[in-house]
């Protein structure tokens, strides 16, 4: 079925219409978050994209199956190449915090819940955890080793055979030939490879003692990139209409993906291979390194609607690289407000001019079925509201339709204060004592109780003030 969506795909680099291989539902496979600590607004940028396509979708007619992983084991740390060289990222921060390792996964799971509700993203249809899936994943690896395209190291690792699947490189370009010997250089795979661009689908437990499981080669837990293909192909059936991560993630961890995928079924599995771009902060990358990776409760911090930060990528395209600033976000919260007190007034201006409503929206929906050019479609919205020959009726109506396609809130009313529950009150006092004792850390543990209660918090020289988020 198709849909008359395009979007660029990575693989064939050319615009690809989506089609539903299955009737009107749309299969859809998001590379999740790795919960070892919280998603930055770059990470968010990339599941708001899958939102973005769902909501396009539903606005069309059509349904959709989108599936995220939870990667809570066996995602190691890596280089800027991606080479592994350290330990397993949940293992690392359950050191750093000193508690359990699933105890670091639902935690960190549960705050990407919360971002994602703040957001406004409709919830996938199902977040798969790896470490629930392993049962998965030993028989995808096994049916890898029957068919000759993996196979047990001399170290009690499974490795899949990159040379056996000769398409490899197709999604980013970086063929097997021109991957040079020591491109994986994680001391556990030395001469333990039949070739050195080979990747561990299994890895032996050797001294690891936590978060590992039995399998038919011993105690280990499994790679990264067999859980997406163990999970894409399990819950979507062996058949994924759209596939989406971040660009980082093209290689190696989707052209790894790839081939495990189609070497296990012998098809194509995944029709269109779709990337989010980088994020920049303030004109830089962010990294923990560099001190600047910015989350959605700083956002929040600020007194910023987090729906500001929806509004700032909207009006970037998905594919472009984006420069992220306090100022645009700033810009983005005051447009949003005004159009929330507009609608208020438009309301009950004039009557509704259906047929312009319509055509309205066909337009913008137009726009963003063309790779998602929500730009375009809002600089339309844009000059909608200034345009005097519509009623107020009108714009009220076409805001309100085409809301659920960018999840704005058009129509949302300010919360009043006085609505804030004893709870809260009580909190914000406990708050304002603790800050006038300079006792800071108190002060910083109850703001993010507020937070999670929907409050947000801005100090200034004349105490604290506060809003609903
Ligand atoms: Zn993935």
């Amino acid at each position: 079925m198709r849909t008359g969506l395009y979007i660029f795909d990575t693989k064939e680099r050319d615009l690809k219409e989506v089609c539903a291989k299955n009737g009107f539902e749309v299969s859809i496979y998001c590379c999740g978050p790795t919960v070892y600590r919280d998603a930055h607004v770059g990470n968010l940028r990339t599941f708001l994209l899958g939102d973005l396509i769902k909501r396009t979708l539903t606005f069309s007619g059509f349904e959709s199956n989108l599936i995220q992983n939870i990667t809570d084991v066996g995602h190691m740390a890596e280089d800027l190449v991606g080479n592994e060289i350290g330990e397993d990222k949940l293992l690392a921060q359950s050191k750093v915090e000193a508690i359990d390792p699933f105890e670091i996964a639902r935690k960190y799971e549960a705050n990407f819940h919360f971002d994602l509700a703040k957001l406004n993203v409709i919830p996938a249809n199902s977040y798969p955890k790896a470490s629930e899936t392993i049962d998965l994943m030993l028989k995808l690896i096994a049916e890898l080793i029957a068919s000759d395209h993996a196979y047990l190291g001399s170290d009690g690792c499974v490795y899949f055979s990159a040379t056996s699947y000769p398409r490899y490189g197709e999604i980013s370009g970086n063929k097997l030939d021109s991957l040079k010997p020591g491109y994986r250089h994680e001391h556990v795979e030395d001469g333990a490879k039949r070739f050195h661009a080979d990747w561990a689908l299994w890895k032996a437990a050797a001294n690891r003692t936590e978060m590992i499981w039995d399998s038919p080669w011993g105690p280990g837990f499994p790679g990264w990139h067999i859980e997406c293909s163990a999970m894409s192909l399990h819950f979507l059936e062996g058949n994924v209409d759209l596939h989406l991560g971040g660009i980082d993630l093209r290689f190696p961890h989707h052209e790894n993906e790839r081939a495990q995928s189609n070497s296990a079924v012998g098809y194509e599995v995944v029709e269109n291979w779709v990337h989010g771009e980088h994020l920049l902060f303030e004109g830089r990358k962010m990294s923990k390194s560099a001190g600047n990776v910015v989350l959605l409760n700083d956002v929040i911090a600020k007194g910023l609607d987090p729906l500001s930060l929806r509004l700032c990528f909207l009006e970037n395209r998905y594919r472009s690289q984006m420069d992220l600033t306090w100022e645009s976000l700033r810009a983005a919260d005051a447009t949003l407000e005004r159009w929330r007190k507009k609608m208020l007034q438009w309301q009950d201006e004039g009557e509704i001019e259906n047929r312009f409503v319509s055509d309205f929206c066909d337009g913008s929906l137009t726009d963003i079925k063309e790779d998602l050019d929500t730009p375009r479609a809002l600089q339309k919205l844009r000059r909608l509201e200034k345009d005097e020959l519509v009623s107020g009726a009108t714009k009220a109506a076409c805001f309100n339709s085409l809301d659920a396609i960018y999840g704005l809130e058009f129509a949302r009313e300010p919360k009043a204060k006085a609505e804030a529950t004893p709870e809260i009150l009580d909190l914000l006092e406990k708050r304002s004592s603790a800050r006038a004792a300079k006792d800071f850390g108190q002060s910083d543990e109850l703001r993010d109780k507020l937070l999670k209660l929907g409050i947000s918090i801005k100090d200034s020289s004349a105490g604290q003030d506060w809003d609903w988020i």
